[in-house]
């Protein structure tokens, strides 16, 4: 036994089905086995946050619903659809009756607050980010306790214990903060004793709350952050996230099935891959584990022997991998493009500046940004949903020279993907972007920006929605010719 602590994430398809659950079981009995101190962290079962935000959302559209409403109908069927997953895994992997019963009761019970605060949502139709946060919070709360009664009653010594006790945010709801200097006390406090007795503590991922005790989240997909704040102040020695591939790999296996898993990735590999839409971790996973020099892995749940990919502090020899400089290929979808033109923008003083404050007002980040040399046009993405309230707010901020015509438009494209190849061994290699772009060109897939990461690690691309697949498999083709 190593006396070591290790941090375990289950994603939603790790705890999503009776055979998810009891792989997961086995997984935790053997780290048990292994490690010295265990800490699991749970997602909600796949599909659960997704219902739960469309079942609010659909509440707040509902003003004054009466008994025979759609919101009537879709709680009902919300209602039935939380218990029958939830329950038919407690029925199948909990023996003990009473530890059963008593699970089905605590997760009925979180149904109910759903269902009751849809409905005070349809009264006040409105759902404030507050609001949607407490909702949001009830698929981890729901997914803890079933988890912990399974393992409990596989004979492993385990707890529930909900992350908004000790994990502290600020009240940035949808995407709020931790406190990392509460959170180290209360999360030490709260576990170390635990540990000390061999319990397995199993929280809560995705959540947290304000030093008064109100819910927060911290982002969509963010139980892998959890994971790292947990690992980083206890601290942990590892942390492994248990997903549903076999660790990061060249590309999203659902575009690309050939897609091979990368044994080894560095820190800005990973950072790189994460931001610009690998799914497989979430971006702010990362910050907290380097900075407390924590090993991170990404392992398969439904294939646990597999050794999955290991970040590591920096690549060996030249980055490439078998030759390639490109390692991996990602895309994120739904994106726009805000163009501000004008011959006269050459002097008008601080354009991109005031852009970019104009754009950070509303709240939204900039995924990529591109600037002519001419400086007649500055060029960046945001994500569809809110392009039409940016162009706005950027013909508001500009006002004044769009009416003396130094500006003379601020507009949108249709929707584009911004598909990205990552790789660090890019930043001694001579011709990539070239390669990249014959590549796309021989694939009758049309660039219509491009921009250079700052770590040069990493080189993006913005192409036409209806070219995503193609573009994505084109230049995965690269990396396993
Ligand atoms: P979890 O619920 O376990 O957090 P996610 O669905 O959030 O899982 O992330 C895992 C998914 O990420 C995979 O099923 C895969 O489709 C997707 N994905 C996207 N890009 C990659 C990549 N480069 N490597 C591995 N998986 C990826
Ligand atoms: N359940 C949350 C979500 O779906 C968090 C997570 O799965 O990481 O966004
Ligand atoms: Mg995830």
């Amino acid at each position: 036994m190593s006396n070591k602590t290790l941090v375990m994430k289950f994603g939603g398809t790790s705890v999503g089905s009776v055979n998810a659950l009891k792989n997961a079981t086995q997984i935790i009995r053997d780290a048990k086995r292994d490690w010295d101190r265990v800490v699991v962290v749970t997602s909600a079962m796949s599909g659960v946050t997704n219902l739960l935000l469309d079942s609010a959302s659909l509440a707040a559209k509902s003003v004054g619903a009466t008994r025979e409403s759609p919101l009537q109908e879709h709680l009902q069927k919300a209602e039935s659809t939380l218990k029958e997953k939830h329950f038919a895994a407690a029925d199948a992997l909990i023996k003990n009756v009473e530890l059963r019963e008593a699970t089905k009761q605590e997760i009925s019970d979180l149904v109910f607050i759903l269902v009751d605060l849809c409905k005070a949502m349809a009264v006040l139709g409105e759902a404030s980010p507050r609001a949607m946060d407490t909702v949001a919070s009830l698929g981890e709360r729901m997914s803890v306790r079933l988890l912990a009664a399974v393992v409990a009653d596989a004979g492993i010594k385990a707890k529930a214990v909900p992350s908004t006790e000790f994990v502290v945010t600020n009240n940035h709801f949808q995407n709020a903060h931790p406190d990392f200097k509460v959170t180290t006390e209360k999360t030490r406090a709260l576990l170390n004793p635990l540990m000390d007795e061999g319990i397995v503590p199993i929280t809560t991922g995705f959540i947290g709350a304000t030093p008064e005790g109100t819910i927060t989240t911290l982002g969509r997909g963010g139980s892998d952050y959890s994971a790292a704040i947990i690992g980083a102040v206890l601290p942990a020695d590892d942390v492994w996230i248990w997903t549903d591939v076999d660790g990061v790999m060249t590309t999203d296996p659902r575009i690309v099935p050939t897609a091979r898993t990368l044994p080894e990735i560095n820190y800005s590999e990973i950072a790189e891959l994460a931001y610009y839409g690998a799914k497989v971790l979430h971006p702010k996973t990362i910050r907290p584990v380097l900075d407390a020099g924590i090993g991170l892995r990404i392992c398969n749940t439904f294939n646990p022997s597999h050794p999955g990919t290991r970040l590591i502090a920096a690549v060996k020899s030249n980055g490439k991998v078998n030759g390639k400089v490109i390692k991996a290929v990602t895309a994120i979808r739904k994106q726009k493009l805000v163009t501000i033109e004008g011959r006269g923008m050459l002097g008008v003083p601080g354009v991109a500046a005031r852009a970019f404050a104009a754009v950070a007002s509303t709240g939204t980040s900039v995924p990529l940004i591109t600037q002519a040399s001419s400086e007649q046009s500055i060029c960046f993405a945001v994500p569809s949903e809110v392009a039409d309230s940016v162009v706005t707010t950027l013909e508001k901020a500009f006002a004044d020279e769009i009416e003396d015509d130094d500006i003379d438009r601020v507009w949108s494209t249709d929707d584009v993907s911004i598909i990205t190849v990552v790789g660090a061994g890019m930043r001694h290699a001579i011709g990539v972007a070239g390669k990249v772009f014959s590549q796309l060109g021989n694939n009758d897939v049309n660039v219509l920006a491009i921009a250079q990461g700052s770590s040069e690690v990493s080189i993006s691309l913005v192409v036409d929605a209806a070219d995503t697949e193609n573009g994505v498999k084109a230049l995965h083709e690269l990396i396993v010719q």
